[in-house]
């Protein structure tokens, strides 16, 4: 499947990915660069480890906040998004995240898809019941 990579818009084909091999590497590489930099400077700053890596500071929240990073720089600041409490990573706290996981039913737009086998069963169960209906 052809789409636009999110980055530099250039079509490429790959069936999950949203950047392109290039910007992929790229953005490898960055997400590397500061996590190598938090491990050898642990009391560092957002602007600091922008500063040192060339890594842009909203890409450096990014990285914070999808929890990626198992050093986070000192001044990292993150609000739950759901209610606005002070976090330290991640995107809501733990609070929310509990009453999240209480209350989600449903499967979140991110889990892994669903196998195959599910959904050809399901056909095949579709299939049956026109048939019993036809017959
Ligand atoms: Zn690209
Ligand atoms: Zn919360």
């Amino acid at each position: 499947m052809l789409k636009n990579c999110e980055v530099c818009h250039r079509l490429f084909s790959h069936s999950t990915r949203t950047l392109c091999q290039e910007c992929y590497d790229k953005a490898q590489k960055s997400f590397q660069a500061v996590k190598d930099y938090l491990r050898e400077h642990p009391g560092a700053t957002v602007a600091e480890v922008a500063k040192e890596t060339g890594v842009d500071v909203d890409l450096i929240y990014e990285y914070i906040s999808e929890g990626r990073l198992d050093v986070v720089p000192r001044d990292a600041v993150l609000h739950c998004s759901i209610c606005g409490t002070q976090i330290k990573i991640g995107r809501v706290c733990t609070k929310c995240r509990e009453e999240l996981r209480s209350t989600i039913t449903r499967e979140p737009e991110r889990a892994t898809p669903s196998p195959r086998k599910t959904k050809e069963a399901d056909r095949v169960h579709i299939l049956e019941n026109i048939r019993k209906r036809q017959s």
